[in-house]
This record gives C-alpha cells, sequence and structure tokens, in this order.
C-alpha cells in the first residue's frame, strides 16, 4: 500500500517525540525530586531531630534531675535514719520535715515510708499504712526488692487526688546499710507534657519516653505513636512491626522504618539519669508533602506539554501528508484525479461491481488531432483546450462517475452502474458537447472534436483487460474517421 509508509514513519517519529520529551521531563522533575527529597531527609536525620532531642533533654534534666537530687539527699540524711533507729517516736517530726522538704524545693509531693511499722508519712500527716495485698501499694516492694539504688516511676499520687506523678522513689539504709524504708518526692508530669506537647505541634513531630522494657512511659497529651496509651509496651502498638524488627531493644541511635506505607525517622536517645530512652519521631507525609506536590504538578505540566505537542504534531503531519497524497493524485493541469488517483477508486469500483453484479461501463476518449492544434495555435493554447474538456467532462458525468486524465489529452470515465445504452448516450452527448463548443484564446476560437470507445466490464475481467478493450474501441473509432464513439461487442 502506498500510504502504509508515511503512516509507519509519521507514527515513529511521534513515537520518537514522545519518548524523547518523556524522558526529557521525567529525567529533570525526578532528579530534581530526589535532590530535594535526600534534602530534607538530611534536615531531619542530621539536624532537626538531634536538636529536639537536645533541647528535650535539657529540659528533662532541669525538670528531673534536680527531684532525683533531692530524693538522694532525704535518703542520706541522718536525722531521718536517727528518727526511724530511734522507732519513729513522734510522727509530726518527720512530716514537719517533709514538709519543709517540699515548701523549699517545690515538689507537688515528699515521703517516707518505713519498712518496720509500714506507715506511709507525708507533709501533710501519716497518710496510710500500706499492705502487701494492696496493688497500690506494690510499687514499696518493687522498690524494696530491686538492685538499683532508685527508681523512676509514674504513677497515679495518692496523697494528691490521684494526679499522674512522676515519683523518684529512693531507698534508706541504716548504718549498717540495713533497709529501713523508702523516701522521696514526687513532681506533676504536666509540665513534661506540656514541653512535650509544644514541640509535638511547633515542629510536627512525636516525642515520647521508653523505659528500657519498650514500654512507654511518658507520651503527650494525645498519647504516644497511633495514640497509645502510657503503660503500653512498644511490641503491642499495630504499624511498628517493621522499627520493632529494626529495633527489638531500645537502644539510641538514628532509624528509619515504615508505617503503614509511611516513611518514618527517628532518633533515640538514652537519658542515664531516669533510665529512659528518649524517641523523636518524624514522619516524612509532613515533610516532603511540599515536594511532592511539585513533583505531581511537574509531571502534570509534562502531561499537557506532551500532549499538546503530539496533538499539534499529529494535526500538521496529517494535513501535510493529506497535501501530498492529494498533489500525488491529483493532475496539476486538469485537477482531474491522475492515474494514480484513478487505480485507487477504480479497483474498488471493479471489486463493487462484482459483489453486486451491476454494469460497469468504461469510456476511453481521446481529442483528435491534437498534435495539429498544438502547432497551429501553440503550446497554451493546448493546455487551455485541456483545462476546458476536462471542465465539459466533469460537468456531464455524475458524482459517482470515476473520471481520470489517462495521460496527454486521453482521458477515461468509468461509469458505475451504468448499462452500455446510457454509457453510449452519455459518450454522445460528451462528443456533441465538444464538437459544438468553441474555447476562445488570444484573439482566437478553438474547436475541437473528441473520439471515445465504449466497453462493458465483463465477468471475471480485470480493470486492465477492460481499459485495454475501451482503447482497442477508441482506436477503431480514430481509425474510422474520428469524432465518433466506437463500442466494444458485448
Ligand atoms: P489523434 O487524433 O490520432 O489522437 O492525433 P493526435 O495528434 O491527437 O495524437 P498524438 O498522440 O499524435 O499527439 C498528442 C499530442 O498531445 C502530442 C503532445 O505534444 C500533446 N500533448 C500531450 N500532453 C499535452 C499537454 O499537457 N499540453 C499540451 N498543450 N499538449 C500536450
Ligand atoms: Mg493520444
Ligand atoms: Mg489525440
Amino acid at each position: 500500500m502506498p500510504q502504509s509508509s508515511p503512516m509507519k514513519h509519521q507514527r515513529s517519529l511521534i513515537a520518537v517525540l514522545l519518548v524523547l520529551l518523556s524522558c526529557g521531563f521525567l529525567a529533570t522533575s525526578l532528579v530534581s525530586y530526589y535532590t530535594a527529597l535526600n534534602s530534607i531527609r538530611d534536615g531531619i536525620i542530621n539536624t532537626e531531630l538531634p536538636l529536639t532531642s537536645d533541647n528535650v533533654y535539657s529540659e528533662i534534666q532541669k525538670d528531673l534531675v534536680r527531684p532525683i537530687l533531692i530524693s538522694s539527699m532525704i535518703s542520706r540524711e541522718t536525722y531521718v535514719r536517727d528518727w526511724v533507729i530511734a522507732g519513729e517516736q513522734d510522727a509530726e517530726q518527720i512530716t514537719r520535715y517533709l514538709r519543709e522538704v517540699q515548701e523549699h524545693y517545690d515538689t507537688v509531693t515528699s515521703f517516707f515510708v518505713s519498712e518496720k511499722t509500714h506507715t506511709y508519712y507525708q507533709a501533710k500527716g501519716i497518710l496510710k499504712q500500706i499492705k502487701h495485698d494492696d496493688p497500690r501499694d506494690a510499687w514499696y516492694y518493687r522498690v524494696r526488692d530491686m538492685q538499683a539504688p532508685y527508681e523512676i516511676n509514674v504513677d497515679v499520687d495518692m496523697a494528691n487526688d490521684d494526679r499522674m506523678t512522676v515519683f523518684i522513689n529512693y531507698k534508706v539504709f541504716d548504718y549498717e546499710q540495713r533497709f529501713i524504708g523508702t523516701t522521696g518526692v514526687g513532681l506533676t508530669v504536666d509540665a513534661v507534657v506540656k514541653l512535650i506537647d509544644t514541640y509535638q505541634q511547633r515542629y510536627n513531630r512525636s516525642v515520647f519516653f521508653v523505659d528500657t522494657h519498650g514500654r512507654l512511659v511518658l507520651t503527650g497529651a494525645g498519647g504516644g505513636p497511633m495514640g497509645a496509651r502510657v503503660g503500653q509496651s512498644l511490641s503491642e502498638i499495630e504499624g511498628l512491626e517493621e522499627l520493632l524488627a529494626k529495633l527489638p531493644n531500645p537502644q539510641s541511635g538514628d532509624f528509619e522504618y515504615q508505617e503503614h506505607g509511611r516513611d518514618h525517622f527517628l532518633n533515640v536517645r538514652f537519658i542515664p539519669e531516669l533510665n529512659w530512652y528518649l524517641f523523636v519521631d518524624k514522619h516524612e507525609d509532613g515533610a516532603v508533602a511540599g515536594i511532592r506536590q511539585s513533583l505531581y504538578l511537574n509531571l502534570l505540566i509534562w502531561l499537557v506539554v506532551t500532549s499538546t505537542v503530539i496533538a499539534l504534531v499529529s494535526l500538521v503531519m496529517a494535513r501535510y501528508q493529506r497535501r501530498i497524497s492529494a498533489l500525488a493524485t491529483t493532475d496539476l493541469l486538469t485537477r482531474l484525479p491522475n492515474r494514480r488517483g484513478f487505480d485507487l477508486l477504480a479497483n474498488q469500483a471493479v471489486q463493487e461491481a462484482r459483489r453486486t453484479a451491476n454494469p460497469l461501463c468504461a469510456l476511453m476518449l481521446d481529442l483528435d488531432n491534437f498534435k495539429l492544434l498544438n502547432d497551429s495555435h501553440g503550446h497554451m493554447a493546448g493546455d487551455e483546450v485541456l483545462r476546458h474538456f476536462a471542465r465539459t467532462l466533469q460537468n456531464t458525468v455524475r458524482k459517482s462517475d470515476i473520471l481520470c486524465r489517462w495521460g496527454g489529452e486521453e482521458f477515461i470515465l468509468l461509469l458505475k452502474d451504468t448499462s452500455p445504452e446510457q454509457a453510449r448516450e452519455l459518450g454522445e452527448k460528451i462528443r456533441q458537447l465538444t464538437e459544438q463548443s468553441s474555447i476562445h484564446f488570444n484573439n482566437a476560437d478553438l474547436r475541437i472534436t473528441t473520439s471515445l470507445g465504449l466497453a462493458k466490464l465483463h465477468d471475471a475481467e480485470s480493470l486492465e483487460q477492460l481499459i485495454t478493450r475501451a482503447d482497442r474501441a477508441l482506436y477503431r473509432a480514430k481509425q474510422s474517421g474520428r469524432n465518433r464513439l466506437c463500442e466494444e461487442p458485448l
């Protein structure tokens, strides 16, 4: 097929254009996206999270380390130890002492629990007798049995309407290192929680504390990761499976993990004074939302630009394609289809006639003594006669008839659904019109006649055979004197 090759070229040109545009756009978009992503990641891991951790740590030191020192001081206080060894005679004395500590150091509570009498003393007097089987007193027996000299415990304060309180519980020993009780102070966690909330909101990150067993010990008001509550273990929190695989037990360092498909950056820092780990966690979404949006915008621009360019190129190419194929199939002088144009339409007409069994006739036309006209009036006059004759033909035939300048001063007419009688009638009409018309050119009236050869398509006959027979009829018309129509036998 003559059309297939240019079409193929057009398609491959568009494909190359598409690939080039796509590669260019995608490469620049992705390179800038990943560059921005990496610099944001670097910023988060190397600067943002450690800085938050430093700030929280220094606040914690201010707020928590001081009470540890106070508790340590009480536990070493000879006055307390002497009073216990002397038999805890006057409760008012120890109460006054605890009140002094509380007021002077501005803690929310201060207490002493005696191992011998199981009495819980605090600043306002005797609170209660602790009992082994009371779950709320379990903390005392835990402290008594532990190896370390003190612990930090977040619990409700029975002496202060069960407010959430950080207790520093210190063991107290007599001069022979025998355990005689537990003392300490407590402070509400409100201040620490407020601090955590400030950091979480201001910097859009999650801050919480985890003990050495991986349990949440302190969080902001909204809870820990995925809203988990204090006391819950990290391993119980849905979504943290990937983190736990990397960090089965808490340890300091920088980590990256995914939770429900979101990338997280995590900085973990051990706080030795508390024996807790400080977790500062930031998920990528917030940080990279901006650059991801600009990537999507880039891709959208790419889509619009590429499709516009491809559409424009296709449109222009299709227009040129049409113009070129029109040029290739049209005769420039008469504007009639040339042989190439004729072939396309005529083959279709032959197939159609064969399928429908309708008659199809071919009329071959040749101007008589045209050489003579050329010689006597000039080539330009000949051209004008050809143009005029072509117009006559065009005005006489039907739209469905296929007309073509066969070459030189020869023309062919393929008449669909036309019997030889109808074809003869039409041919005769053309002959007469030609004979009767005169063409005014350069002050001369030019006259011309035409000879015609008619043939009807036989069954199983090819287009070439039909034309050959029409040509033969034309030859006979010339032979027998010109300006006449001859027919091939049916
Ligand atoms: P016959 O009656 O036997 O057909 O004689 P004829 O002179 O018409 O035939 P012949 O084949 O001898 O001459 C055809 C002439 O047509 C010769 C050629 O120069 C001329 N011719 C062919 N194409 C064109 C054209 O585009 N313009 C002009 N002006 N002349 C053309
Ligand atoms: Mg000729
Ligand atoms: Mg001729």
